[in-house]
């Protein structure tokens, strides 16, 4: 297979490509059959520091923060430009790092291109604003400046795309950054810096660290010189980070994990509630955050939904990124599997009836790879392990209602709060069950479409804060009032006498 990076220094540290200082590598390996991908450096405690420190000189001696905000956007949108250019380069080592079919990486290539386009173009439209100060002899203004040096920690499902909606608002806002991508899908990182120094990212602003959590990840998130930590992962991740993080109170924002309702009524348009149920879950094979994995339908609609699901998801087709039979592809890795294997092993255990999949596929075409087939569990009760605890995996859990009240009730029981969906041929029924699902994004008769102008993030435990949107750059950016008085004179509140 091609090489996704070469297996040059891949840390990049104060403007300079670096070996990890212990001289550790990584094997990167294709999830869809183990070939060898890449060999990246292994970056250490000592790495993660020195990044720390130059993006730490880069943010107060360098000029990058003053830097006009109209110049950082034009920064991204040379960013942007190059994405699309080099679009096939992305694409086939997003593909090879993560096993996803070359087509969707290729739509995550223009995503993430949009997003940068989108900060590009917001960077410098909000100088601030004046707040009246109720005197003719005092003027007041808020203005928006860089938080300072921000840590970045993403995970391997979306690898690039989870960077960009980090670096790009950060770097629009005139932050510097340390990023440290999932150990296991690190080249489009690699090459994504290579982007933003052909773009003429200044020395120091942009730096990367290649490693795991527990050594690197760890070290970004307690740092005394980091001011903001951005993370995406799991929940149990993100509980030790935001407590890394407070004991220098440092700024968090968390984008976590999602047990995600899709409420399907009985008047919804039936083969598109089937067509959407069924991407809703297993497109890249449930390894989505915002995935459609509780579908809640209500009583009179349940058999006939669940069998037809059933039907379809046997017709997925499995395989790896470039073969053009393939529907989906494998896990990330066989920990991953295992992980929803168990999943699937302990639902059953509990009560739900399996419908279909809670095995790998047979045949030589798969041994090699992490692959497991499309899964319905039916039947599942509500509070049960199955519907509360987050599989990442193909498997659909299936619960019941019966009216408008039963179904927000169940889709709301559960402390993720991340995204969901209505399916529904009534309107007013869709805008009511809308606006009380306890959820970042709503879809209504449709599921997985986002915005780069419009908020993301979670509700309850799925977050904190917002990604995309003008939210989505707030969160690297300070207010702060400045207050001017026009007639300065003693006021005499401690008279001298
Ligand atoms: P993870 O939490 O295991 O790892 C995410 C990142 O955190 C990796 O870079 C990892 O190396 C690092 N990490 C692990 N332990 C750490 C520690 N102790 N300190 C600092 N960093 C540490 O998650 P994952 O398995 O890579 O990703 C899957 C999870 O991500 C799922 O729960 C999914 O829902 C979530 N996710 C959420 C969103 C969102 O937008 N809300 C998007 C994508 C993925």
């Amino acid at each position: 297979m091609p090489q996704a990076a070469n297996s040059a220094a891949t840390l990049f540290i104060d403007g300079e490509w670096v070996s990890a200082a212990e001289g550790r590598t990584r094997e990167i390996r294709c999830p869809a059959d183990g070939a060898l991908v890449a060999t990246v450096d292994e970056a250490g405690p000592a790495d993660a520091t020195r990044a720390i420190s130059a993006a730490r000189r880069a943010f107060d001696d360098g000029a990058w923060p003053t830097t006009s905000p109209w110049q950082r956007g034009d920064l991204l949108l040379r960013v942007s430009d190059i994405l699309m250019r080099d679009k096939a380069t992305f694409a086939r080592a997003e593909s090879l790092d993560t096993g996803k079919r070359l087509v969707e990486s290729e739509y995550d290539i223009d995503d993430i291109a949009a997003c940068f386009r989108y900060f590009g173009k917001i960077a410098g439209t909000d100088a601030g604003r004046l707040v009246d100060t109720g005197s003719p002899d005092a003027i007041s203004r808020v203005q928006y400046e860089p938080v300072g040096v921000c840590t970045m920690i993403t995970p391997w499902n979306y690898p690039l795309l989870q960077v960009a909606w980090k670096v790009a608002p950060a770097l629009a806002a005139g932050n510097t950054f340390v990023l440290k991508p999932s150990e296991l899908t690190p080249s489009t990182a690699i090459l994504l810096v290579r982007a933003l120094t052909e773009a003429g990212l200044p020395a120091g602003v942009g730096n990367l660290v290649l490693g795991t959590g527990a050594e690197v990840g760890s070290v970004l998130a307690e740092h005394p010189d980091v001011d903001l930590v951005s993370f995406t992962g799991g929940l149990h991740t993100g509980r030790k980070i935001s407590a890394s993080a407070a004991a220098t109170v440092k700024k968090v924002a968390l984008e976590l994990g999602g047990k995600n309702p899709n409420v399907v009524f009985a008047d919804a348009d039936f083969e598109t509630a089937v067509d959407y149920a069924l991407t809703a879950v297993f497109l890249h094979s449930g390894q989505v955050c915002s995935a459609g994995a509780r579908l809640i339908v209500q009583d009179e609609l349940h058999d006939a939904l669940v069998d037809e699901i059933v039907r379809r998801a046997e017709r997925i087709r499995i395989g790896g990124p470039f073969d053009d039979d393939a529907d989906t592809g494998p896990l990330i890795s066989a920990n991953h599997l295992r992980k929803v294997d168990d999943y699937v092993a302990k639902s059953v255990a509990e009560g739900a009836v399996l419908r279909t999949g809670g095995r790998r596929p047979a045949g030589e075409r798969y041994a090699a790879g992490h692959y497991y087939l499309p899964t319905v569990l039916d039947e599942v009760k509500q509070g049960s392990y199955a519907v509360t605890e987050e599989s990442f995996g193909p498997v659909l859990t299936v619960e019941r209602f019966s009216d408008e009240d039963d179904a927000v009730r169940i889709a709301n029981d559960t402390h993720y709060g991340l995204a969901g969906a209505v399916f529904t041929g009534d309107p007013g029924k869709a805008q009511r069950v809308a606006n009380r699902l306890r959820h970042g994004t709503v879809w209504i008769n449709d599921f997985h479409p986002y915005l780069p102008q419009a908020e993301w993030g979670g509700f309850k435990q799925s977050g904190i804060g917002r990604e995309l949107g003008r939210a989505g750059l707030g969160e690297y950016q300070e207010a702060k009032h400045v207050y001017q008085n026009l007639r300065p004179a003693p006021q005499n509140w401690f008279p001298e006498e």
